[in-house]
């Protein structure tokens, strides 16, 4: 792990940094900074369009970098489409799927979703006029007494719901709501607050009873466990680099071949259309029909990069060290009086994306204190505002592990979380 670790220039920069967010952006390793860096520095031109060497090698590069894309989650080089990000993706969809809805219709999400695959169909569904539908979590609720962890925001204490897990998406309950006239089923492989891996599979099964078009989200799920979108069988599937040991600015949209000739561009100009005339236009192939623009060239070629670094990492290595992270996380979590997690159970099907709330504290303070120690976390409500609201919870606070990271580093951030509540003692 050592080795691992002195491959990313920050821990070189910041010798004691603990980083612990990285469900919210990943450190960068240094093959994939350099791929880029050699990009800019010595075959820097636009792709698809020069006859000269400098564009051929530019344009070999980044059609490189779409093949190991489409080799690591197991789909063919045409159904890969580059994207700005997770978000992007998810805004394309809505926008393009979203033209072919009708009152009626309605559109099945989850109670967990990231504001990014919630946001964009609350905007389809008004102009649309069709109904947005949740697919509930598996929790209980118990009623609150005076005993209650309290959670301080600010002035007011909230009194933090009792509830208890497994916190999975709950597949009866997608049975129930998803019928004839769903159209899109959107949900997140992997919750960015509460870590579970959700049963894909039993949701996509429903979704395909009725003809309805299946997304998934793995922004979480991309660098943490391997997928194979012939066993995950969805329509589409979006992601980021950012989230995976690559660049920002960058992310991936697949969609099967079929599913990806039939939808319509809604991002136009130049490398998207095949003819153009003075009053119309016709599309270009798939996949270069959605990638209007001059795209983000650096980028995609870093993001090959980053894909051959967590191959040669290779998944099994991977997921022993994060689960050993994980494993390690929970008990010293549990061994801090007030601390109340919140999601699955180590033993359940999750990963290193750990929310937790420390009775009393602002998860904000909590973020504050532990930063002066260089141990960085997440404080708040991780864009997922009504997932929030739903578990009756103003905010968490969230560890998420990667692999650069240590046992070391989880004994760091207990030691810092114990200060925390000596200084509000
Ligand atoms: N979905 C999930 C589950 C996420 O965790 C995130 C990022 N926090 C997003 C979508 C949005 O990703 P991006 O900001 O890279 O577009």
């Amino acid at each position: 792990m050592q080795n691992i670790k002195s491959q990313f220039p920050i821990f070189q920069s910041h010798p004691n940094l603990v980083y612990l967010d990285n469900a919210a952006s990943t450190q960068t390793p240094v093959s994939v900074a350099q791929a880029m860096d050699d990009y800019y520095k010595n075959y820097r031109a636009n792709i698809h369009r020069g006859i000269y060497d400098l564009s051929q090698k530019a344009t070999e590069e980044y059609e490189n970098a779409r093949a190991k894309v489409a080799q690591f989650i197991n789909a063919q080089k045409e159904e890969i489409v580059f994207t700005s990000g997770t978000t992007h993706g998810l805004n394309l969809l809505a926008r393009s799927l979203g033209k072919n809805l009708q009152p009626g219709d309605n559109i099945v999400l989850t109670r967990l979703e990231h504001h990014a695959n919630l946001v964009p169909w609350q905007q389809i569904a008004k102009e649309k006029g069709v109904e947005i539908r949740f697919i509930d979590l598996d929790v209980q609720m118990e009623d609150l007494d005076g005993d209650d962890l309290v959670f301080a925001n600010m002035q007011n204490k909230f009194p933090i719901a009792k509830f208890s897990g497994p916190f999975n998406l709950d597949t009866s309950s997608a049975q129930k709501i998803i019928d004839k006239n769903t159209k899109i089923v959107s949900f997140s492989l992997v919750s960015n607050v509460l870590g579970n891996i959700t049963h894909a599979n039993e949701i996509i099964d429903v979704a395909k009873q009725y003809g309805a078009i299946t997304i998934v989200d793995a922004a979480q799920a991309i660098a943490h466990i391997p997928l194979d979108i012939k066993n995950l069988d969805c329509d589409f599937l979006v992601f980021s680099g950012h989230k995976m040991y690559g660049p920002t600015g960058i992310g991936v949209l697949y969609g099967k071949k079929d599913r990806l000739e039939t939808l319509e561009p809604y991002f136009y100009g130049g490398d998207m259309v095949s003819i153009v005339t003075y009053q119309d236009a016709q599309w270009a192939d798939i996949p270069a029909r959605f990638e209007g623009g001059t795209p983000n060239i650096a980028g995609a070629i870093g993001l090959g990069a980053a894909i051959d670094f967590i191959t040669s990492i290779g998944w099994n290595n991977l997921i022993d060290h994060e689960v050993r992270l994980t494993e390690k996380l929970f008990s010293e979590l549990q061994k801090i009086e007030g601390v109340k997690i919140i999601g699955p159970e180590f033993e359940e099907s999750r990963i290193g994306v750990v929310s937790f709330v420390l009775e009393g504290i602002h998860t904000h303070d909590v973020a504050e204190i532990l930063n002066r120690d260089q141990v960085c976390i997440r404080g708040g409500h991780h864009c997922a505002m009504p997932l929030m609201q739903y578990l009756g919870l103003p905010g968490t606070n969230r560890i998420s592990v990667g692999i650069y990271n240590s046992l070391e580093d989880i004994d760091r951030l207990a030691v810092a979380l114990e200060k925390v509540k000596k200084i509000f003692a």
